[in-house]
């Protein structure tokens, strides 16, 4: 299988956090210089676009998503660190949604061989609940897997899209439905996984003017970007009641995508070891889209301010 690609995007320092970090960003290793440095695939310093992360490896998933590979693109990290941010952006500079949205329509386009139809979905996982962002009335879906459909959300509303402006405002629409209070939406939203999905579906045209439709030449790919939730609760101890809750489940799942990255990179899927994606549901919704011959690429967002030994470690 293909290697995961690793990168850390550092979020801009005010200028009191930029006085005291101890951590220096150099080339692709981030370090305490004389005592400790860790090294990942490529290094965004907080003077960074989002349109460079973007460049570095999500563009060529989206390009190999329209070929027919599944996809996934994840934003790790603290609450605060800059996730949400990477992943939708803002006005001002779009986020790796909006990027790879873009592109997936202009890519289509271009191609005068194909006929494409793109389907959008978009869920979220709240203490292992799977909720739907598009249809706010489904919730609690469950996953299901028979021949036909491989592993699947039941339940889960597809909208075909024809232009990235209908993509983006479906994604208003869902976040405008979630089920909180604007003012506890950042708590709240660090506590849930988000998948945003695009489903490209497309056949040859020239084999439907031979031959009829030919099951064959029908291409289904699926690209899935996921914003989430925040890595800290997966070292807190000490929380009760609804935070215990939540903060089990967040460790429970990132820790299961923390295992079944680590096995896939091993190669143990390919020589027929156990990859655990059933411990969590991110993972098993996920499935299809990690193992095979998928393309995966971890965007770590960290703040040098506060990073601590222990966070560095749970990248290695
Ligand atoms: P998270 O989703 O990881 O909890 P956010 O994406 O919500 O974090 O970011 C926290 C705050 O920092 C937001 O106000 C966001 O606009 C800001 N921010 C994050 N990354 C950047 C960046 N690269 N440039 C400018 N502002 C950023
Ligand atoms: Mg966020």
């Amino acid at each position: 299988m293909e290697k995961i690609h690793v990168s850390v995007r550092a979020k801009p320092l005010s200028q009191d956090d930029a006085k005291t970090s101890l951590w220096r960003i150099s080339g692709n290793s981030i370090a305490i210089p004389n005592l400790s440095k860790f090294d990942f695939d490529q290094i965004f310093s907080g003077s960074c676009a989002t349109a460079e992360v973007y460049e570095a490896r999500t563009k060529d998933i989206v390009e190999a998503a329209v070929r027919g590979f599944n996809g996934t693109v994840f934003a790790y990290g603290q609450t605060n660190s800059g996730k949400t941010y990477t992943m939708r952006g803002s006005k001002a500079e779009p986020g790796v949604i909006p990027l790879s949205v873009n592109d997936l329509f202009r890519i289509i386009q271009q191609d005068v061989d194909r006929e494409f139809l793109l389907r959008m979905s978009y869920m979220e996982i709240y203490n292992e609940e799977i909720n739907d962002l598009l249809a706010p009335e489904h919730r609690k879906l469950q996953i299901h897997e028979n021949l036909e459909r491989g592993i699947y959300v039941a339940g889960l509303r597809e909208e075909i899209v024809a232009s990235p402006q209908q993509v983006l405002n479906l994604m208003e629409f869902g976040e405008s439905h979630r089920h909180i209070g604007e003012t506890n939406m950042n708590v709240y939203s660090s506590r849930s996984h988000t998948i945003f999905r695009m489903i490209i579906e497309s056949r040859d045209r020239s084999e439907d003017e031979e031959s009829g439709s030919s099951c064959d030449a029908v291409r289904v790919s699926v690209l899935n970007l996921v914003d989430l939730a925040g890595s800290e609760r997966a070292a807190k101890t000490g929380a009760e009641g609804v935070r215990l809750k939540e903060g089990s489940h967040i460790n429970k799942s990132l820790m299961t995508l923390g295992t079944v990255i680590k096995k896939l990179s091993e190669g143990a899927e390919s020589q027929g070891g156990h990859v655990p994606y059933r411990d969590s549901k991110l993972t098993r919704i996920l499935q299809p889209s990690l193992g095979g011959n998928a393309k995966t690429a971890i965007i770590c967002n960290i703040t040098l301010a506060q990073v601590r030994y222990s966070f560095v470690d749970t990248l290695k």
